[in-house]
């Protein structure tokens, strides 16, 4: 779809990844993603097939037996899953993930653990941050960690914390220093490894949240869990700045589904508009439905540049806060706005569940809320590239 700007990436840049990912989707057809969702049930035959192939392990360096990809490289790969019709939901908490432990594990945490979660042995798909009385204020957040001897001991509790049913591993942002005691309040905040297969009844015990898609995400309480001092991640005390890198990972790569999605509606609205005949002749002939379309076009390719940018700003190791954040917010529109006027020019058929339209507008909508709430970003924007007196 569209033809390719003199040195500016696009849907048709790293063809090689793209035609591959689009094969091994291509054995999954919409009536695979239609079951599960209509089962909720998780797609494991779907995360198998990629764990296989190695694309969950994009991120992982190849000397730790990764593919030792690009974000870019690994944004395509999700990218092209949107694109085909699934829904990358089930898997990207593997790759943004890596953005804190690669970048911050220490060389044993990596020895350990990088080679078994590329080889699929491993799954880290799980972080857990959010928590119901903070929120998006995530520096109030009141699960602790505290250090006796070689362990530390958490209590709290989290909520929205996904994948964890079919995680091995998650990520934990806890409170190790009491915030009256820090310097700031971003401060005395860590990460810690907590390994699901002892933790679950052990300390942990969770409430899966029936929800809008079909995302495996869930309710945790945390009592008197043990973790090895050994699984802190990073500085004690600075798990915020490490997390930061995951996160803008993940506003990145999560743009990028966006981006793909925006492109599956928008090739499935505009076949249909081109054949469905009402009135004579094919809807798409009418102004009033190809103006939707072609405006919901222009957004999605105008985000997809500004998720390029953030990649390549991560990749070269640049902040790249406002740039993730940008990119998110626009490609979560955009692709909200090619889902409106996808399900609206299917008139009833966008609701019927054998057009993916209705499912693919609820999976869609998430991204406006999660993993950042779209204000929450104009806020970021007006105060840290503006430099807007600071609102909270
Ligand atoms: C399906 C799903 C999966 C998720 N998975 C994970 C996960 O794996 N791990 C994890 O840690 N979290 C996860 N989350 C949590 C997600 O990141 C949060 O829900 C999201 O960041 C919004 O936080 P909140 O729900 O606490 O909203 P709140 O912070 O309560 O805010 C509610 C709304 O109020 C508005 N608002 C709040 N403060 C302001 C302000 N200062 N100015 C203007 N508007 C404001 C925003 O519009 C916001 O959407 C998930 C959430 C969902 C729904």
């Amino acid at each position: 779809m569209g033809a390719r700007a003199v040195g500016v990436p696009d849907a048709t840049s790293h063809q090689d990844i793209r035609t591959a990912v689009r094969d091994l989707c291509g054995r999954f057809p919409p009536e695979y993603f239609r079951r599960i969702d209509h089962a909720r049930a998780y797609p494991e035959e779907f995360l198998e097939a990629l764990t296989k192939a190695g694309w969950l392990a994009a991120l992982i360096p190849e000397e730790y037996g990764g593919t030792g990809l690009t974000l870019t490289e690994a944004s395509v790969i999700l990218e092209e899953i949107n694109r085909s019709g699934a829904n990358s939901g089930a898997c990207h908490g593997q790759m943004y993930n890596m953005g804190t432990l690669v970048r911050h594990g220490s060389e044993a945490q990596k020895r350990a653990y990088l080679p078994k979660i590329a080889s699929g042995e491993l799954r880290l798909q799980a972080m857990g941050v959010t928590e119901p009385t903070a929120g998006t204020d995530t520096t109030k957040i009141t699960t602790t960690a505290v250090r006796k001897g070689d362990r530390y001991i958490v209590n709290g509790q989290k909520v929205w914390t996904s994948r964890v049913q079919h995680s091995d591993l998650m990520i934990l942002l806890a409170r190790t220093t009491p915030v009256s005691e820090a310097r700031k309040k971003s401060d005395g905040l860590s990460i810690l490894l907590v390994d699901l297969r002892t933790a679950i009844d052990h300390g942990i015990t969770g409430r899966p949240i029936p929800n809008m898609v079909n995302h495996e995400t869930n309710e945790l309480f945390f009592d008197d869990l043990e973790i090895p001092a050994a699984n802190l991640i990073g500085e004690e005390g600075k798990g915020f700045r490490h997390l930061l890198d995951g996160l803008n990972a993940e506003r990145a790569l999560i743009a990028a589904e966006c981006v793909g999605d925006g492109y599956w509606f928008i090739d499935k609205v505009t076949k249909y508009a081109s054949e469905r005949i009402v009135f004579d002749r094919p809807i798409g002939q009418n102004q009033g439905v190809q103006f939707p379309i072609a405006k919901a076009y222009a957004n999605t390719r105008a985000a997809d540049l500004m998720r390029y940018e953030a990649c390549a700003m991560y990749d070269a190791r640049r902040p790249c806060g406002a740039e993730a954040n940008m990119a998110l917010m626009l490609a979560a529109a955009a692709s909200w706005e090619a889902a409106n006027a996808c399900l609206q020019f299917h008139g009833g058929f966008g609701f019927a569940s054998e057009y993916d339209v209705e499912r693919k507008f609820r999976e869609t909508r998430l991204y406006q809320v999660a993993p950042l709430s779209t204000n929450l970003i104009l806020s970021y924007i007006a105060e840290h590239v503006l430099g807007l007196p600071r609102s909270f």
